[in-house]
């Protein structure tokens, strides 16, 4: 059985044996980062029984940007058991709603409840600092030995030997840990991607983004008070997530081009940017006030690896891939690449038979929320989509199959994929009417990404959200 609980850096270092036999190793499974996935993959393989050791380089609770959450979440949350305090310190959100100050007026609101599965009508926004803790303290009680201030500087995966991490504590001390299984669940800093030279950076799609936490920021009103608001403007789209303790994260999203301008701090670079941004958002921050002054920028550039598998190892959550924050799904196709890969992984320790076919299943899912959520994310921008998302109808049930996909019901088939190839079509005809305005934004982007590949911007590639 695994053991529970904390232990001392020091107190745990290995010691060489005598013995011929090759030492048993420290642990079945060694998960590298307490993010979302990593304490959803090793909660699941804790609780069947292996023995199961995260690193963590952090100290929970720690800040992290991406506070909503979608319906399909839910379920994971239920089966992990932390539903109920989810809900505690989450505020209910029913759906989305959008808004463009370009060629439309007025904004869309899109209700989960809408979905073709009626049984997910809603999801939570959610502090991270919170939710992440929270996750992590479950997967501990599952029986996780989990190790914070612990990075992992190195990985080796010797032919005739067990899987080895190299990691540092904060006095500096180091020590090894030895595993079956190693579990790759380093978010954006990508640990295997980069020690392999996997990373693929994505040439079509880049982006960066300053964000704040704002008091006195109205709401929506009545039951859709904790609607995400998404606003388009000219540099790029912005994200209002209200929070339950009153205060709302306010983010923009820019074309790298944009924030390559920044001369001064993020904080100011954040509210001179929503001053020029959309009139109904400026309202709605007619009172506000940055939080503490301060504000944060990151890079995130999409990328993917080109691969998420290898010899005793996978990679979960955004340590395999991050595509783009617009749609919110970053949480929710962490966590579901951790519910697959645990069933892979424990196949695998087992010796089972299906172990192949876990890992193949495992890979497709993981890709099919990748892929799906990308062909959205890159034409989000485009007139075609916006007139798309800003004038739905329901014509073959197609935007019903359109929010079970944004919902993020896109594992299971329930005949949201092939209305989708519909959606598609109509996206394609709604372009041909704006193809003077595609053609400009597509030359837009071309320049835009060679000024982000060619260097230049503030935030370039910042493994992690740097502060103002
Ligand atoms: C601007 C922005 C806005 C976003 N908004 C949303 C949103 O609204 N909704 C949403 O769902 N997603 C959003 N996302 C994406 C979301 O934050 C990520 O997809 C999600 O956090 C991925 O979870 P993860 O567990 O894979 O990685 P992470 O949450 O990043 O966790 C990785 C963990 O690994 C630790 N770690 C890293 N390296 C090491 C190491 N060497 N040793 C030990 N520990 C290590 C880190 O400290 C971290 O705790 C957003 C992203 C950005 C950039």
């Amino acid at each position: 059985m695994p053991s529970n609980g904390q232990s001392t850096f020091n107190a745990m270092t290995t010691s060489s044996t005598p013995n011929t036999q090759p030492p048993a190793p420290d642990c079945d499974v060694l998960v590298v980062g307490g993010g979302p996935a990593g304490s959803t993959i090793s909660a699941l393989l804790a609780e069947k029984g292996w023995k199961v050791t995260l690193l963590e380089k952090e100290h929970h609770p720690r800040f992290h940007i991406g506070e909503s959450l979608l319906p399909l979440n839910l379920p994971i949350l239920q089966r992990l058991g932390v539903l109920d305090q989810v809900a505690a310190i989450g505020m209910k959100k029913p759906g989305a709603d959008f808004s463009s100050n370009l060629e439309v007026s007025g904004h869309h609101r899109f209700d989960f409840s809408f979905a073709l599965d009626k049984n997910h009508p809603y999801a939570y926004e959610v502090r991270r600092s919170e939710f992440d803790n929270l996750l992590l303290r479950n997967s501990a009680a599952k029986g996780t030995q989990v190790l914070e201030g612990v990075r992992v500087t190195g990985v080796e995966f010797p032919q005739d030997a067990h899987p080895v991490a190299h990691a540092v504590d904060e006095q500096g001390n180091t020590r090894s840990w030895t595993c079956r299984y190693f579990i790759d669940a380093s978010g954006r800093d990508t640990l295997l991607a980069r020690h392999f030279n996997l990373k693929q950076k994505n040439r079509h799609h880049a982006s960066a983004a300053i964000f704040g936490h704002f008091l006195n920021v109205e709401r929506r009103e009545g039951e859709y008070a904790g609607n995400i608001s998404v606003y388009w403007f000219e540099h790029g789209w912005f994200w209002m997530i209200p929070l339950k303790d009153g205060s709302m994260s306010v983010g923009a999203v820019c074309r790298p081009e944009y924030l390559k301008l920044r001369r001064n701090s993020p904080a100011e670079y954040l509210l001179q940017t929503i001053a020029i941004g959309h009139p109904e958002m400026q309202h709605r921050m007619r009172n506000a006030q940055l939080v503490n002054s301060e504000a944060r920028a990151t890079g995130n550039y999409s990328y993917t690896s080109s691969r998420m598998r290898g010899d005793r190892h996978i990679m979960v959550g955004d340590a395999y891939a991050f595509v783009d924050p617009v749609f919110s799904s970053g949480v929710m196709m962490g966590m579901s690449s951790g519910v697959f890969g645990a069933d892979a992984v424990d196949a695998w320790l087992r010796g089972a038979p299906d172990t192949e076919a876990k890992f193949a299943h495992f890979e497709k899912m993981a890709d099919r929320g990748v892929k799906t959520f990308s062909w959205f994310i890159w034409r989000f921008n485009s007139p075609g989509m916006r007139s798309l998302m800003l004038h739905p109808g329901n014509p073959f049930r197609v935007q019903e199959a359109v929010i079970s996909m944004l919902a993020g019901d896109v594992f299971r088939d329930i005949g949201a994929r092939s209305r989708f190839w519909l959606f598609k079509f109509f996206y394609y005809m709604f372009s041909l009417q704006h193809l003077k305005s595609s053609y400009v934004l597509w030359r837009k982007r071309v320049r835009n990404t060679r000024v982000a590949f060619t260097g230049g911007t503030q935030p370039v590639d910042a493994a992690q959200e740097g502060q103002a």
